[in-house]
């Protein structure tokens, strides 16, 4: 290994630490517990304590590129400041970046996490033969990120890529930014238990019920089961899912036109239960989509693809993200390879 860089993935259950070389391997990889209880200066302690641990094992051996850092919650790149983190609950208007570089004596790259994932994904993953990728990540909340020319779009001040809060019901569920009825309240793990909790309001006696009676983690994967297994209920939660997924795609493919969007997360895990109606909103909303998508002679032509035809040219791809939870780390790793925004 010649060149390296630490990666640093900080999310509000687990801190996990990786020294990656500039080929993308993954050299060493430590995984902490993310003590939130005890409050932001012990995490920012732990973590630069391992991060320091890596940096003595390999800086005599090799060139350290940078550190990058993927912090769940909005940065305003200017100031290092986190603004606002649903996870990290008192770090608000935290100086995250100072904390940092003054405990490790060096410069550290901050990036939210979604946009990380992002570039990991559009690095080493399921976009990797793409200048161009935009991606949304189905966890707790719906992160997104954009990244163009191999680099993420940040925006005026670090703020680009909230796809998850955009807007699907105009008068749905109230969600954590002030919005209701965002992407997020209908295609986050999260969402995906409270819809189930609704439906189980309205019918008590379902499997669904009995599943929630009889499981005490009830969970977006218990529903998911239920679904694999040919329940309704469950199922209908899941084309739900796609079905906001794809109005938001619809408008994000007409916006951006970019070879492909990535959808990551562990909501994604059930693709098979979500993505058709996905694809089935796509071809009904979007007239690029209808233009550029793949032709499926199954597929119902009405709206966007009863007007536009797919015509030759490159295709749009929707698909699953591949690096799973690791899309974070590599990303993180990759920041100090890639142009940086000024700051
Ligand atoms: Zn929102």
């Amino acid at each position: 290994m010649k060149n390296f860089a630490i990666g640093v993935d900080l999310g509000g259950t687990n801190l996990r630490i990786a020294a990656v070389d500039d080929q993308g391997a993954l050299v060493e990889k430590v995984t902490l517990g993310t003590k939130v209880s005890l409050g932001r200066d012990r995490v920012v302690d732990d973590m630069c304590q391992a991060i320091q641990h890596v940096l003595d094992k390999y800086n005599n051996s090799a060139k350290l590129l940078g550190i990058g850092i993927g912090v769940p919650g909005i940065i305003d790149m200017q100031t290092g400041l986190l603004r606002e983190s649903p996870n990290l609950p008192d770090w608000a208007d935290y100086p995250v970046r100072a904390e940092i570089e003054q405990r490790l004596k060096t410069v550290v790259i901050l990036e939210n996490d979604a946009n990380v994932a992002a570039l990991g994904e559009n690095w080493l993953g399921a976009a990797k033969d793409f200048q161009d990728t935009a991606m949304l990540t189905l966890g707790t909340g719906v992160g997104g990120g954009l990244v163009l020319g191999r680099s993420i779009w940040r925006g005026m001040n670090g703020m680009a890529g909230e796809f998850g809060h955009t807007t699907v019901e105009p008068e749905g569920h109230p969600c954590g930014c002030g919005n209701r009825g965002c992407l997020e309240q209908y295609a986050s793990a999260t969402a995906v238990v409270r819809m189930a909790r609704e439906a189980i309001a309205a019918n008590s006696g379902s499997a669904l019920a009995r599943a929630a009676n009889a499981d005490a983690e009830f969970s977006a994967k218990s529903i998911y089961n239920l679904a694999i297994q040919g329940d309704e209920d469950a199922r209908r939660i899941f084309r739900y899912v796609g079905r906001c997924l794809g109005i938001v795609l619809s408008a994000m493919v007409n916006s951006l036109n970019l070879p492909i969007y990535v959808i990551g997360g562990g909501v994604s895990s059930a693709w098979e239960m979500f993505s058709p109606s996905i694809f089935e909103e796509l071809r009904e909303r979007s007239m690029v989509y209808a233009a550029t998508g793949p032709h499926d002679p199954q597929a119902k032509h009405t709206g966007a693809s009863a007007h536009t035809k797919p015509g030759p040219g490159p295709k749009t791809i929707i698909t699953r993200a591949l690096l799973g939870s690791d899309a974070g780390l590599y990303g993180a790793a990759r920041l100090p390879m890639v142009p940086e925004a000024k700051r």
